[in-house]
């Protein structure tokens, strides 16, 4: 991991004076690549949607570097570069965005609504580092389009109060009420984006995520979403077991593939819309529903526990695409019983590799997922 920084060749400086200077020990090679091609840099290239387009950007012929504090957890990056950055340190925002077009800005300290409930004073500080010095960096270093990753947690909870919700509009994130933490630094660091567009002429491009799953994604230890959740519970749950389900299960969202995901990151990249725009499917369930579907794909009759204590997050949310169909001419296609076979499919044969699920001895994935 680089955390030092030599001053004895300054190349220019940032907005509080301090001097940029080349990174000590990086082989002339990388400081200027002969190569044609865009060269784009993705944060958070360790984690699930960041690794995802790493590999999706690899086969568009970009030239890719990928930065994290971790290395991808289930396979091996297709980046060109792979860095090992932790991009609060101003330094290394400098050194990842040296010598690139383009920035897809995934890097967040997050996690599930357990995690992000318990964790706003580490979450606000780290994000507000990574971001604002990732996008100062990137101005320092002349790339030319910058995406930020912005979350549905945007959208006031006055809008998200009941679990019939009408579907969120782009225009209705105003007058604010975020998500606590979290999703406050989310609509600060939107506004921040409109500015860095405004006074330096960055090309800045902002994308509200509505819960994205899919495989290669973390599925325990605290920082997993809820599809990923519920998948590894029944999967390790026998046929006619109970799960439990925080909340009532009552509670109403929407949920986007990961292939649906980076190309809709990519399709914003590349167009010349200037504003937030969702990203999201517009198929809401109910958890209980969700509960529901995975289990029929693994063939079992799931029963279901309520822990009311545990936290929920907003009673119900829903992405209205009018627009993204309108500006990108598309909207996330792979429903979510299609998206759910797959990443059921994926945690319940990492399981049986890991030895951590009670699947019977022999039971393929194939035979699980032949249920739907
Ligand atoms: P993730 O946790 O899998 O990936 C984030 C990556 O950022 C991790 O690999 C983590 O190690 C890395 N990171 C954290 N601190 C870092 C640091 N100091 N320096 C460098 N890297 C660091 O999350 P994800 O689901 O891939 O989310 C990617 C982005 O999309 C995040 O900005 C997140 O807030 C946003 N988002 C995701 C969802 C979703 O449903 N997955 C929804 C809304 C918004």
């Amino acid at each position: 991991m680089i955390d030092t920084f030599s001053s004895d060749k300054p190349i220019g400086s940032n907005c509080l004076g301090v001097e940029i200077c080349v990174r000590p020990g990086m082989p002339p090679e990388k400081r200027f690549v002969m190569d044609n091609r865009t060269r784009v840099l993705v944060t958070g290239a360790g984690g699930f949607i960041g690794h995802h387009l790493a590999n999706y950007l690899v086969n568009k012929d970009y030239w890719v570097r990928g930065v994290d504090i971790k290395k991808p957890e289930f396979e091996p990056s297709a980046a060109h570069e792979f860095e090992l950055l932790d991009l609060r340190v101003w330094e290394s925002c400098i050194a990842a965005t040296h010598g690139i077009d383009e920035v897809y800005g995934l890097a967040a300290n997050m996690g599930g609504i357990g995690f992000i409930e318990k964790n706003k004073g580490i979450i606000v500080r780290d994000n507000t580092l990574i971001n604002l010095q990732t996008i100062e960096a990137a101005r320092v270093n002349h790339v030319k389009r910058y995406l930020f990753s912005s979350s549905a947690c945007i959208y006031p909870g006055y809008r998200q109060a009941a679990t019939d919700v009408a579907p969120l509009r782009e225009e209705e994130a105003y007058p604010a009420d975020a998500e606590d933490g979290y999703g406050w630094e989310k609509l600060y660091m939107e506004r921040i984006c409109r500015h860095y567009m405004e006074d330096f002429g960055l090309e800045t491009r902002v994308i509200r995520f509505h819960n994205i799953y899919g495989p290669l994604g973390t599925y325990d230890g605290g920082r997993e979403k809820s599809p990923a959740a519920i998948c590894r519970k029944v999967a390790q749950a026998q046929d006619g077991e109970a799960i439990e389900v925080w909340g009532d299960g009552l509670q109403t969202r929407s949920y986007c593939f990961i292939d649906d995901c980076v190309e809709g990151i990519y399709k914003l990249m590349r167009s010349d819309y200037r504003q937030p725009l969702n990203l999201g499917r517009d198929e809401m369930v109910s958890i209980n529903q969700l509960v529901d579907i995975v289990a029929r794909i693994a063939g079992k009759h799931i029963r279901k526990v309520y822990n009311l204590s545990q936290p929920v997050g907003v009673r119900g949310r829903n992405s209205d695409n009018t627009r993204c169909r309108a500006v990108l001419g598309w909207e996330p296609g792979i429903t979510l019983e299609e998206g759910l076979l797959r990443t059921y499919a994926w945690i319940a044969e990492e399981l049986r590799l890991s030895t951590k699920g009670f699947l019977p001895m022999g039971a393929s994935v194939g035979a699980l997922v032949s249920h739907v």
